[in-house]
C-alpha cells in the first residue's frame, strides 16, 4: 500500500517513526510538505501538483499538520479529500479541534465534561465574568495554540485585565477558563486510535510551571486509568469525529474533564514512557482504514 504522510518535515520524530513502521510493515511511504503542494481547483479536474508534476496517487493519507495547522495545510487536506483519497482525520474534524473554543463547544454538546470556559470581548463586567469561572487565578488561552504556547495564567483581576487588553489589541481571541489547582501541574494524555485507547501517560509539569506539555519540559509517566477515563477520551474523539486523537484530560475535584483534543498528537513521550510501538499501531490502523474505504467505494 502507498501511504502519504502530510508533514512539514521528514525529520520530525513522529514522521520518522511512521516512515520506519510503514516500511517494516512492507508499505510504500511518501512524506509530503503541504507547503510544497499546488492545489488545482477545477470542475471534474481538481488535482494536486508537487512542483510541476501531478501528485503520485497514494492509497491513503495521514495528515500530520499539528504544530503548523495553517489555512494552507488545511486547504491541502481538503483538496486530497476532494480528489477522492481516504484521509484518516478529515479536514472538518481537524478544523473543529484546532479551535479550542469550538472544540469545547462540540464536546459539551456531546455530553463530555469540560472545564468551565468563557469567551468575551468586553472587560466591563469582569467581576461577574470572573465569578462564572470561580474567580482568580484563571487560565487564559489563545483560541488557536499548541504545545503549551498561548496558555497563560492570570493571578488577579488586574493581571487579567492587562492580559485581555494586550491580546484583544493584537486582534486575537482568547478564552477564559476555570483554573483546576488540584491538578498540580499534572494531566493525562490519552491516545485514541479508531475508537480505542492505545496508550495513556501522565504528564508532569516541570517545577514552577503549570503547563504539563512535553514541549514545555513536562515529564511523561506510564499510567493506568479507570475505564471511565478511557470512555471519556473515546467519547471526546468520537464527538470531534477524529480517528486519531490525543485527548488531554485534567483531573478536577468534580471528576475528569477534557481540556482539548489534538488531531496530530505527538507520541514521543508515550513511546518512551511505555515502550509501546505507537507508530506501528497508527500505521496498522491507517492501512485498515484505507482497505475499508476501498471496499465502500467498490460497493457504491
Ligand atoms: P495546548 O494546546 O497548548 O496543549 P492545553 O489546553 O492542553 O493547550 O493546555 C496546556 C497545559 O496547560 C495542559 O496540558 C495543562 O497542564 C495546563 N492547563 C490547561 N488548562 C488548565 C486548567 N484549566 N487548569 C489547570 N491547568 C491547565
Ligand atoms: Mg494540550
Amino acid at each position: 500500500m502507498k501511504i502519504l504522510i502530510l508533514s512539514r518535515r521528514g525529520t520530525l520524530y513522529s514522521t520518522r517513526r511512521f516512515t520506519k513502521a510503514s516500511l517494516q510493515l512492507g508499505h510504500h511511504v511518501m512524506v509530503l510538505d503541504p507547503l510544497r503542494c499546488v492545489v488545482v481547483v477545477a470542475k471534474d479536474a481538481g488535482a494536486i501538483y508537487v512542483k510541476d508534476k501531478p501528485l503520485e496517487t497514494p492509497d491513503v493519507v495521514l495528515p500530520r499538520i499539528g504544530a503548523s495547522i495553517t489555512d494552507y495545510g488545511l486547504a491541502t487536506v481538503s483538496q486530497l479529500e476532494l480528489i477522492g483519497l481516504p484521509v484518516v482525520n478529515s479536514s472538518q474534524s481537524i478544523i473543529a479541534s484546532r479551535d479550542k473554543l469550538r472544540c469545547l463547544q462540540i464536546l459539551a454538546m456531546n455530553g463530555v465534561a469540560v472545564p468551565r470556559t468563557i469567551m468575551c470581548r468586553d472587560a466591563r463586567n469582569l467581576d461577574q465574568i470572573l465569578g462564572l469561572v470561580g474567580g482568580t487565578p484563571v487560565i487564559v488561552k489563545l483560541i488557536q495554540g499548541a504545545q503549551g504556547v498561548g496558555v497563560m495564567m492570570a493571578d488577579s483581576r488586574g493581571s487579567l485585565e492587562g492580559l485581555l487588553d494586550t491580546v484583544w489589541n493584537l486582534g486575537r481571541e482568547v478564552l477564559i477558563q476555570e483554573y483546576v489547582p488540584e491538578s498540580k501541574g499534572e494531566d493525562l494524555r490519552v491516545l485514541v486510535v479508531g475508537g480505542e485507547v492505545i496508550g495513556v501517560i501522565r504528564r508532569i509539569a516541570r517545577a514552577g510551571e503549570f503547563r504539563s506539555n512535553i514541549h514545555k519540559g513536562g515529564e511523561a509517566k506510564a499510567v493506568d486509568v479507570p475505564q471511565s477515563y478511557r470512555d471519556l477520551a473515546v467519547a471526546a474523539a468520537r464527538a470531534l469525529a477524529l480517528n486519531i486523537a490525543g485527548v488531554d484530560i485534567i483531573e478536577s475535584k468534580s471528576g475528569p474533564k477534557v481540556m482539548e483534543v489534538n488531531s496530530s498528537p505527538g507520541f514521543e513521550g508515550l513511546e518512551r514512557a511505555t515502550g509501546q510501538d505507537v507508530a506501528r499501531k497508527i500505521i496498522e490502523y491507517t492501512v485498515q482504514y484505507a482497505e475499508k474505504a476501498k471496499e465502500r467505494k467498490k460497493a457504491a
